[in-house]
């Protein structure tokens, strides 16, 4: 029996060696005349990638263990609040509709709405099972008994992706979502630094995106990208640009066009059935590249059969990962930027046997554009959050484990010990616990709907994405922070 307070834990997010599956549980616990009452709130459902690795027949998703909150009513679970709209953030909630559950309030941005509409479609989830979504901006307030949520701008790579305050009594956490603090975002509201700055003071507890925590300095601006496409293009003085962008991440389709628009460069669109999935979002969400050209450049969005259409000067920008013949005629034109090293390194070499200029994303990081906070970014937090006891989340338990020592020489106060998925931990105005320690556990969601609990293992190396990071590379960069840090204080 849980005493009262607000209680933590991670349900996937914090996971063995991949990045993928986030699920957090909140729950607050209060007497009510001598009655114990708990009010929950789960933040993101997500799906974790790797689930061929687990070894489950006829898997088609494996996603995080919510079934206690979802069957036991005194567990009071109010709401799923939705961070944003990536697949390892909502994709979860899809797989528990198709095996039955009935599920809270969804409460998410317009664009995560449209993305999760789209999937209700594509898994044929009939209209009256599909949960109330309740649409927040930044700013929105909600009460439930007495936490209270109040919602935070987040700048990520898609369009109305959220943080979140949660008070309860006289405890605040900020929940960071996938944010970093680009105030240079286009056509979406930057991470709300201001209200950060306003209740600074109150803030105990930091659940933040440590994804990108091994990078120095601030994660990439999205007006630095749009500057580097701009000035590459320039430099190499190429008649025809392919550009390619990776599908989840649709700023880049947007600075890829502006750059190409403001060169004055035709565009049409190419790639894959997920790329024009998101084109479609895109569309629903009310952004359309016709607008934005203002007849100053063509636009198309498939490219056109009759290539003398596109003109002698064009960018295509999309997710193909090869180029048919037709395309590379005039090789010595063309130019090719290659934004992601694996996903596109067949595309390169089919460039590079005609001869073809390419720019890779391994000399010109800036290329990949970035979605996550790195190491400046939270150094820059914490000068803002000081008083705060800082919780990774978003990485390989191995990540958090070797940040550890370099965030202290760097000054954070982190959580000990660091979470793993399953711990609960009770967050105190002064001071935390500990308080159960469970197997952290996946549903693997078979193609009839059926779920399969499965103990979570390590699956690097394994199943079809073997790896979201590269564990030596992480160590080594660590390492190399780390000797800069003792070098700066003389060690
Ligand atoms: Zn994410």
């Amino acid at each position: 029996m849980l005493d009262t307070g607000l209680y933590w834990r991670p349900l996937g997010g914090n996971n063995i060696d991949q990045i993928s599956g986030h699920c957090y549980q909140y729950t607050c616990v209060e007497r009510r005349e001598n009655q114990t009452i708990k009010t929950s709130l789960l933040i993101d459902v997500g799906k974790f990638d790797n689930y061929q690795a687990l070894g489950v027949d006829n898997a088609v998703a494996a996603v995080p263990d919510i079934t206690a909150l979802l069957k036991d009513k005194d567990n009071g679970l109010k709401a799923i609040f939705l961070t944003h709209s990536h697949p390892d953030h909502l994709n979860g909630l899809v797989h528990y509709l198709r095996a039955g559950y009935k599920l809270p309030s969804l409460y998410g941005g317009r664009y995560t709405q449209i993305v999760l509409e789209d999937l209700y479609d594509f898994y044929k989830i009939p209209q009256k099972q599909r949960p109330r979504f309740i649409v927040i901006k930044d700013g929105d307030v909600k009460r439930f008994g007495r936490l209270r949520v109040e919602v935070l701008s987040a700048s990520h790579t898609c369009f109305d992706a959220y943080g979140f305050l949660l008070s309860f009594n006289k405890v605040t956490v900020y929940h960071s979502g996938d944010m970093k603090l680009d105030n240079s975002t286009f056509f979406k509201k930057p991470t709300n630094v201001k209200r950060l700055k306003q209740v600074a003071k109150k803030i105990n507890y930091v659940v933040g995106d440590f994804c990108e925590i091994d990078h120095e300095g601030i994660a990439y601006r999205e007006s630095d990208v749009y500057k580097k496409f701009i000035n590459l293009i320039r430099r190499f003085r190429k008649k025809k640009i392919y550009m390619t962008v990776y599908p989840t991440h649709v700023e880049m389709y947007i600075v890829a066009f502006l750059a190409a628009l403001k060169l004055g460069f035709n565009v049409a669109f190419h790639g894959d059935e997920d790329f024009y999935d998101y084109m479609k979002v895109l569309h629903k969400y009310g952004i359309s590249f016709e607008n934005l050209a203002k007849n100053r450049i063509k636009v198309f969005e498939k490219i056109p059969d009759d290539l003398s259409l596109l003109g002698n000067k064009f960018a295509i920008i999309g997710t193909y990962r090869k180029l048919d013949d037709k395309y590379w005629i005039n090789s010595k034109d063309v130019l090719m930027f290659v934004t992601a090293r694996l996903r596109y390194a067949a595309l390169k070499k089919q460039a590079e046997n005609r001869g073809i200029k390419t720019v890779s994303v391994v000399d010109e990081p800036l290329l990949r554009g970035s979605g996550h906070a790195f190491m400046g970014d939270w150094q820059i937090l914490k000068q803002i959050m000081n008083k705060a006891v800082y919780i990774p989340t978003h990485c390989p338990d191995f990540v958090l484990e070797e940040f550890y020592e370099v965030g202290q020489l760097a000054g954070f106060n982190l959580i000990n010990p660091l979470p793993h998925n399953n711990m609960l931990y009770k967050f105190g105005k002064d001071e935390y616990k500990l308080v159960e320690k469970k197997s952290a556990v996946w549903l693997v969601s078979q193609k009839d709907g059926n779920m399969v609990k499965t103990l979570q293992c390590p699956t690097a190396g394994h199943g079809s994405i073997r790896n979201t990071y590269s564990k030596r590379r992480t160590l080594q960069k660590f390492k190399i922070i780390e000797y800069k840090m003792e070098k700066k204080r003389g060690v």
